[in-house]
């Protein structure tokens, strides 16, 4: 019989003060249950006792019975854990597809079953009947060994990966990397509408700043000396060309406009009330920032460095 007949039953599963869900306790779970991760909304876990190996779900935290009832920004996270679910298990079992299924027909507290599906599984080319339990689906350690697999591909997704790593700073790493933001600033200017007054203010003061840190890294001076700078755009102009940079001695009058936003207080990176930023045109920065960052370049290759 299922829970819908007995209307009294089923209209106390819906609530959140019946639901069997939210009332659970470490002694009302199921024993053979195991967490895996605490994802953004929901609880991710997995049960021994199934049909098919690979078997998780994903339990929603907030009682919520159908996919309407997510707010807008629940059903973004909700999302947002299926995907790293969803990559964890697929890279844990290599199935060669992966089933998602939300029923919510016994317990209609909402939750999602993830089962990845493997050539030869007992379902093959069809749906899963969660009803047809074999006495163990896993062999003695096997599951705990996938929940331990399975909690490391998890972290695995939630750990970024950088592509570099330069404990090293130099002349040549810093105007790439100038160049990088300038490259970033060019394709705004592309783009079909203006950005924010604030973005491109950070964009082109970065870009500047670890521009002429690269000279003056170039002629000798070492990294902490190059930090004392801070972000002091001006300052950091002055000492470039007092060192050799052929540049004017005083830097022109948008350049100082941005480094009082990019120094401290810092207003370009941080909002406050009543506080507006002019910039010049991104096509201007471009063509200025980018006719220094070449002069930089070509002052680098001169005293013997790489661009
Ligand atoms: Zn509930």
């Amino acid at each position: 019989m299922s829970s819908w007949v007995d209307s009294a039953k089923w209209a106390k599963y819906l609530s959140k003060e019946g639901c069997p869900v939210c009332n659970q306790t470490p002694e009302t779970r199921p024993p053979a249950e195991r967490l895996i991760a605490d994802l953004r909304v929901t609880r991710f876990i997995a049960d021994r006792d199934t049909c098919l190996k690979g078997h998780c779900c994903l339990v929603l935290k907030p009682h919520v019975i159908e996919i309407y009832d997510l707010s807008d920004e629940d059903s973004t996270a909700f999302m947002c854990d299926v995907r790293v679910a969803s990559l964890a298990l697929k890279n844990v079992t290599g199935a060669v597809k992966l089933n998602y299924e939300i029923h919510g027909n016994t317990i209609p507290h909402m939750h999602m079953h993830l089962w990845p599906r493997q050539i030869g599984d007992r379902f093959e080319n069809g749906p899963i009947d969660w009803r047809s339990k074999t006495p163990k689906t896993y062999e003695d350690g096997e599951f705990e060994a996938f929940i331990e697999r399975m909690k490391t591909g998890i972290l695995d997704r939630f750990t970024a990966k950088p592509t570099v790593i330069s404990h090293k700073i130099s002349s040549t790493s810093f105007l790439r990397h100038a160049r990088g933001f300038l490259e970033a600033l060019r394709l705004l200017a592309a783009a079909p509408k203006s950005p924010p007054a604030a973005a491109t203010a950070l964009l082109a003061a970065h870009s500047l700043e670890i521009g002429l840190k690269a000279f003056l890294l170039q002629i000798g001076w070492d990294e902490k000396r190059v930090k004392s700078l801070g972000h002091d755009l001006v300052k950091a102009w002055r000492c470039a060309q007092q060192n050799g940079l052929p540049v004017a001695a005083d830097p022109p009058r948008w350049y100082k406009t941005l480094s009082s936003a990019h120094d401290k207080p810092f207003i370009a990176r941080y909002a406050r009330n009543n506080t507006g930023l002019v910039v010049p045109a991104i096509a201007e920065l471009v063509r200025d920032i980018g006719g220094l960052l070449d002069q930089v370049g070509r002052e680098i290759v001169n005293r013997g460095g790489t661009v």
